[in-house]
């Protein structure tokens, strides 16, 4: 996969609303984009097995197949990017539990500008991933329930704990509230989400004294949360 953003990126957007592909086509293009538009979920994997690209842009709602389905059977066969695009927001958090492995997600209407920062957020993030994440120094000891960054380190709840390493395991991907609950409580219905904000919230609140002006805990709005690795370089 080539993940340099400098030469020109190739863009599948699979999207069967035309004039929607196209406007989507001509903004990513005016930000130094190749793209190529499907409009029939059935010829996607085909295409993809075919050819390279560097990112899709994935329409839920396609004739033929459907996006989830078709996210999945990427994922059998590539790493490739993915972001859905949805036209409901309350879809985000169902989607989000069915772990397609999509990297990001969009809902309609959306802003076209905002669309390509996403773009933009999800290429930059993989870049610095492949080759910034081997040199991660934030270290978690589950035996003590501590981390520690550059010899300093600091001590965390169990649930505490728990959520960081959920999140630290897969830098990049959005985690739902409701599936951190799942993973980290024995009997989630017990828990409410804000009972994971809260957590959240003290989290972050120690780990700002760990990494100083680095966001290692980032919410996503309407989604849930995702880890950035942390960088030894900032600040
Ligand atoms: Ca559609």
């Amino acid at each position: 996969m080539n993940m340099n953003m400098n030469a020109s990126s190739r863009i599948l957007i699979v999207e069967d609303e035309e004039k929607l592909a196209a406007l989507e086509a001509d903004y990513l293009h005016n930000a130094g984009f190749d793209t190529t538009i499907l409009a029939d979920g059935d010829a996607v994997i085909a295409w993809l097995k075919q050819q390279n690209v560097d990112l899709v842009l994935l329409d839920l709602m396609l004739p033929g197949r459907d996006g989830l389905s078709i996210c999945r059977e990427i994922r059998s066969f590539s790493t490739v990017p993915i972001i859905m695009i949805t036209a409901r927001i309350e879809e985000i958090d169902r989607l989000l539990g069915l772990e397609l492995g999509a990297d990001d997600y969009i809902c309609k209407p959306f802003s076209f500008r905002e669309m390509v920062a996403r773009v933009k957020a999800v290429l930059r993030r993989l870049q610095v991933q492949g080759a910034d994440y081997r040199s991660e120094s934030l270290l978690l000891d589950a035996d003590s329930f501590r981390v520690s960054a550059e010899g300093h380190d600091i001590e965390l709840t169990t649930v505490e704990f728990q959520l960081l390493q959920v999140l630290y395991k897969q830098p990049g991907r959005i985690f739902s509230r409701s599936k951190l609950m799942d993973l980290i409580y024995q009997d989630s219905r017990i828990v409410s989400d804000r009972t994971i904000d809260s957590h959240i919230k003290k989290l972050r609140k120690k780990l700002a004294g760990l990494a100083p002006g680095q966001e290692l805990i980032h919410s996503v709005y309407g989604a849930g949360y995702r880890y950035e690795p942390y960088r030894q370089d900032a600040g």
